[in-house]
């Protein structure tokens, strides 16, 4: 990492950027409040063997020990905040994405766009591509419901959020959808990682069910080192031992995670519990432990849905958490 100084230059910051292209390494500039630092990825001896000190406007060369180094906050001291047209999402602007497991129908999806939207959502959710861990679940409408879902969006004036499993698609669904969404079992996919940073849409990263707090900012690294530094990580529950949830959510990895990056971190409390009757509380959960935001499961009809019906919750119990968020970050001193 170069560290220029105060009131550097835009052709002192060139000289470096040039000078590092030309030997083969990628610069990665993060433009500060207080000051402009340079990520040099690439082989570290190649880095030091040049003499920085005689850059004018390079006040130090300091080495990222961890293993991520884009989304450390070592790299960025101020938090990344993630917006698509109005939607906000970062410590100061709680970002609330609610919506079905599954597009289902056209009746479905506007019936939900406009009832979460009066309640206080910033988002909607759905899935077209659905990764079931069986082959013989319901997979998804597809294209059909990727229509569906960003005409239902559209009319409410909500961005869309899709998950999309496979490098082939990314076109059609960035056609779609305003933030991309990689599922818990696609943490690990790096191509899938790398062509997401390779495309503009801000990408929504869902924690891996067997992944350390270090291996899911690893995963996030991918994307970043792309270029694509609009990323919103996502805690969905680890899996444990412990059997009464689907998953246990890891509140811990909130205030971790904020210690370690300036990534915005939102809870998913419907994959995580699996129970419609734990989605509240761990909602509260996730406000009070500092996160950005929550994605939520939300169906007109829970009883009848496609997909995760056990951990969705209808209409108006949505509305009522929005109502019991918004009191829990008042009380924190924070808006929703
Ligand atoms: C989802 O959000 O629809 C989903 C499949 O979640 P996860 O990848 O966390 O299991
Ligand atoms: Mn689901």
């Amino acid at each position: 990492m170069i560290v220029m100084r105060k009131g550097v230059t835009e052709d002192q910051i060139n000289a470096v950027v040039k000078k590092l292209k030309g030997i083969g390494v990628t610069p990665h500039i993060s433009v500060g409040k207080y000051k402009t630092v340079i990520g040099a990825i690439g082989d570290i001896e190649t880095i030091a063997n040049v003499a920085w000190e005689t850059y004018s406007g390079v006040e130090a060369v300091v080495p990222i020990l961890k293993p991520y180094k884009l989304v450390s906050l070592d790299f960025k001291d101020e938090p990344t905040v993630i917006s698509v047209s109005e939607f906000m999402l970062g410590p100061s602007c709680f970002g609330i994405i609610a919506g079905p497991c599954s597009v289902e129908s056209e009746d479905q999806i506007k019936k939900t766009a406009a009832s979460i939207k009066k309640s206080g959502a910033k988002a909607i959710r759905g899935g077209a591509f659905k990764p079931r861990t069986s082959p013989y679940a319901f997979q998804g409408l597809g294209e059909e419901g990727l229509k569906m879902l960003k005409e239902a969006g559209e009319s409410e004036g909500l961005p869309v959020v899709t998950e999309i499993l496979d490098i082939r698609d990314i076109e059609l669904v960035a056609q779609y959808a305003d933030i991309l969404q990689i599922g818990a079992r696609n943490m690990q996919n790096y191509f899938l990682l790398s062509e997401l940073g390779r495309q503009k849409k801000p990408v929504l990263l869902k924690r891996g069910f067997s992944a350390t707090v270090e291996e899911f900012l690893m995963a996030a690294e991918y994307i970043l080192k792309e270029g694509n530094r609009n990323v919103i990580l996502c805690e969905r529950g680890i899996r444990t031992f412990e059997n009464s949830t689907r998953n246990t959510l890891d509140i811990s990895s909130i205030p971790v995670i904020k210690k370690l990056s300036h990534l915005p971190i939102i809870v998913d409390p419907s994959h995580a519990s699996g129970r419609r009757d734990l989605v509240l509380p761990l909602a509260r959960a996730a406000v009070a432990a500092g996160a950005d935001g929550v994605m939520v499961e939300v169906h007109p009809n829970p009883q009848e849905a496609f997909s995760d019906g056990q951990q969705s919750i209808d209409l108006q119990e949505f509305d009522g958490l929005v109502s019991e968020l918004k009191v829990i970050a008042g009380m924190l001193g924070r808006e929703i």
